[in-house]
C-alpha cells in the first residue's frame, strides 16, 4: 500500500514526523538508531581528514545509504551557469547514470531536486510515483530505476543555497522524526564540508601560485623563521649557492653548519645585513665566484615579524661591466693627463712670453685654448676620480687637523676667477676657535673647490658668493657653508643633482663646459668623511651648501683606510 504523500513543505512534514515521535522506541528501531548515529559519527570524520570535497561527499552518501537501508543517496551540485543542477557525488547509483546527469542537468526549479533547491524548502513523499507534479516523461525512469521513497533537502551554507541532498528508498517510505533530523544533520555538514573545501582549494591555489612565481624568480629567495632555521629556499638560491633545498630547508644556520664553501657562503649570508630592508654585496667563495647583493627584507604576518628574507641577486655580470668601463675610463685618463699637462704649461710659458712677444690677438686666442685646456684637465681629473671610487681605489689618508686653513687656501685659490666673473667672493672668519677634526686635505680639497666652482660657475656677474665656517647645533658639528646668489637648481632636478653624469637644464644653459661629476665625487668624499653634504636651493634665487662634519671623535674618520 503506498503511503499518503508527506507533503510539498518538508517543515510541516518534519512538525507532523516530531508529533507522530514516539516517547519509548522499540528494540529494532533502537538498533536502526544506534546504526545512524555512529553513521553521523562517521560522516563527521571525513570532514575533519579529508579536504577533497567529491571524496567526502561519496564516502557520506555511501555511509548514509548503508545505514538508512536506502536504494540510493545522491548530492547535487550547481551547473556552472547556476541554472541546472548534476550529480556530483552518489552511493548505489550506476556511474553511467551519473555521466548521464553531468551531461544533462535538471533544470533549477524542475522536479523535487530542482524544486528543493531553488526554494530552500526540503521535501519528502512517501511515494514519488504519485507525485502529480513530477515530469510525465520522468515516470518510467523512475520506475525502471524502481524507487518510491524520496528525501530531498538543500545545502545551505550561511544563507546560501550550494546545492542539494536527495534519499531514495526502493519501497514506500514514511519519513520518521529520527532520520529527517539525522539528514539534515549530514546535510548541514556536507555543505560545511562543500565550502570548507573550496576555500581550502583556493588557499591551495594562491599557495600554488605563490610557490611558481617564488621558484620562478630570477632571485634567489632564503626566508628564515625566527629561530634562523630556512624554511623557504628557492631553485634560483640552489643554482646561485650550489645547494639543495632539501638539504638546506629545516636547517639553522649558525657556526656549525660551516661544512665547505657552499655552507660557509650560506653562513655568511645570512649573517651579511642586519639591518631591515638594508643591501650589500657579497662575493662567494667555492668554485663558482659570483658577486651577489644580498637584500634583508622581514616577513610579517598582519603586525607580527615571523621570519625574514634574504633576496640574493645576481650582479656579477654587472660589477664586471662596470669594472671594465672603470678601467678603461681609469687608462684613457691617465694617457689624456699628461699630455694635456703639457699643453697647459707650454701654453703658460707662451702666455707669459717666456720664449718671445706675442701681440694681443694671439694672446687672446691663447687665453681660450687654455681655459678650453683646463677644462678638459678638469674633466678627465674628474673621470679618473669616479673611476677610482668605482674600482674602490680612491684611498683616504685621515689626520687631525685645522679645516679653516684648508678652506682659506682654496678661497685664495678661488679669488682670480671670481673676480674675472665680477663676483662678490668673500670669507667669513669664525669668531669661535674651530675644534680640529679628522680630514683628508688632498680629498676633501676636491670636494671643496667642486662646490666652490659651481657657486661661481653658477651665478651671474654682479652675483655674490660667500664662505662661512662655524659649529653646528649643539656644538656636535662642524659646518662648511657656501652661499650664492645664482641660478639655483630647479625643483623637479633637486633630486638628481648628486647622480652621475647630471646636469640641471639651467646649468647647461649657462655653462656649457661641465661633467656632472663633481657633486658625485664631492658626496662620496663627505660621506666617507662620515660627514654628510646638504643644500637649499630656489631657481634664481641662490643655492647654499653646507659640509658637516662630525665633532664627537667616536665619529670620526680614523686613520689610514683604503674603501
Ligand atoms: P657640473 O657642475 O660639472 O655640471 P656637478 O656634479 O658639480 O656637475 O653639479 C651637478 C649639477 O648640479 C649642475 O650641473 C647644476 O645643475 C647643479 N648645481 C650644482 N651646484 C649648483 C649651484 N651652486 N647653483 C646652481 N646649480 C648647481
Amino acid at each position: 500500500m503506498p503511503r499518503k504523500d508527506q507533503g510539498a513543505d518538508f517543515t510541516t512534514s518534519f512538525a507532523e514526523a516530531r508529533a507522530k515521535k514516539k516517547n519509548y522506541v522499540s528494540a529494532a528501531e533502537y538498533l536502526r538508531q544506534q546504526k545512524l548515529f555512529s553513521a553521523l559519527e562517521k560522516t563527521s570524520q571525513f570532514l575533519a581528514l579529508e579536504t577533497d570535497i567529491n571524496l567526502i561527499l561519496s564516502r557520506i552518501a555511501k555511509t548514509l545509504c548503508g545505514a538508512l537501508g536506502a536504494k540510493y543517496v545522491n548530492f547535487w551540485n550547481f551547473t556552472l551557469d547556476k541554472k541546472g543542477l548534476y550529480i556530483s557525488a552518489a552511493a548505489g547509483m550506476s556511474k553511467a547514470y551519473i555521466k548521464h546527469s553531468k551531461e544533462n542537468p535538471i533544470a533549477l526549479g524542475t522536479a523535487w531536486v530542482g524544486r528543493v533547491v531553488q526554494t530552500g524548502t526540503p521535501w519528502a513523499t512517501s511515494d514519488v510515483q504519485k507525485d502529480p507534479k513530477l515530469p510525465s516523461t520522468w515516470l518510467p525512469v523512475v520506475k525502471k530505476q524502481n524507487y518510491h521513497g524520496v528525501l530531498c533537502l538543500p545545502l545551505i551554507r550561511k544563507n546560501e543555497i550550494i546545492g542539494g541532498m536527495c534519499i531514495y528508498y526502493k519501497d514506500t517510505h514514511e519519513f520518521g522524526y529520527f532520520e529527517m533530523s539525522l539528514a539534515n544533520i549530514v546535510a548541514n555538514q556536507a555543505a560545511t564540508a562543500a565550502s570548507n573545501a573550496v576555500l581550502f582549494n583556493d588557499l591551495l591555489t594562491e599557495k600554488n601560485k605563490t610557490f611558481a612565481t617564488i621558484q620562478s624568480l630570477k632571485e634567489g629567495l632564503i626566508m628564515y623563521d625566527l629561530d634562523g632555521k630556512v624554511v623557504l629556499f628557492n631553485s634560483r638560491a640552489e643554482e646561485i649557492l650550489w645547494l639543495k633545498a632539501k638539504d638546506v630547508v629545516g636547517q639553522t644556520i649558525n657556526e656549525g653548519i660551516k661544512k665547505d664553501a657552499y655552507w660557509e657562503n650560506l653562513y655568511n649570508i645570512k649573517n651579511l645585513v642586519q639591518e631591515e630592508y638594508a643591501y650589500k654585496e657579497y662575493s662567494t667563495t667555492g668554485p663558482q665566484k659570483l658577486i651577489l647583493e644580498v637584500t634583508n627584507i622581514p616577513v610579517r604576518s598582519q603586525y607580527v615579524k615571523i621570519g625574514y628574507l634574504n633576496i640574493l641577486r645576481d650582479i656579477t655580470k654587472e660589477k664586471e661591466i662596470e669594472l671594465l668601463k672603470s678601467r678603461f675610463v681609469s687608462v684613457a685618463s691617465h694617457q689624456l693627463r699628461t699630455p694635456l699637462t703639457a699643453v697647459k704649461w707650454s701654453l703658460d710659458s707662451l702666455l707669459k712670453e717666456e720664449l718671445g712677444s706675442i701681440n694681443e690677438k694671439q694672446k687672446q686666442l691663447m687665453a681660450k685654448v687654455y681655459k678650453t685646456n683646463d677644462y678638459l684637465i678638469k674633466l678627465v681629473n674628474d673621470l679618473l676620480d669616479m673611476s677610482q671610487i668605482e674600482e674602490g681605489k680612491f684611498g683616504y689618508d685621515f689626520k687631525l687637523g685645522n679645516i679653516e686653513d684648508l678652506v682659506l687656501k682654496i678661497f685664495e685659490d678661488f679669488k682670480i676667477n671670481a673676480q674675472k666673473r665680477s663676483i662678490i667672493f668673500e670669507m667669513e672668519k669664525s669668531d669661535e676657535i674651530l675644534p680640529e677634526i679628522s680630514f683628508d686635505a688632498e680629498k676633501l680639497g676636491i670636494a671643496i673647490r667642486n662646490i666652490i666652482d659651481n657657486s661661481i660657475k653658477y651665478t651671474l656677474p654682479g652675483g655674490s658668493v660667500k664662505i662661512s665656517l662655524r659649529l653646528g647645533e649643539g656644538k656636535r658639528s662642524l659646518l662648511l657653508l657656501i652661499e650664492d646668489s645664482g641660478i639655483g637648481i630647479p625643483q623637479e632636478d633637486q633630486k638628481f643633482i648628486f647622480v652621475k653624469f647630471f646636469r640641471a637644464r639651467n646649468a647647461i644653459k649657462l655653462e656649457t663646459n661641465g661633467s656632472g661629476l663633481g657633486l658625485y665625487i664631492t658626496k662620496e668624499i663627505i660621506e666617507k668623511h662620515n660627514g654628510a653634504i646638504l643644500y637649499e636651493s630656489k631657481e634664481n634665487k641662490g643655492s647654499t651648501f653646507i659640509l658637516q662634519f662630525p665633532l664627537d671623535s667616536d665619529k670620526m674618520p680614523k686613520s689610514l683606510s683604503i674603501e
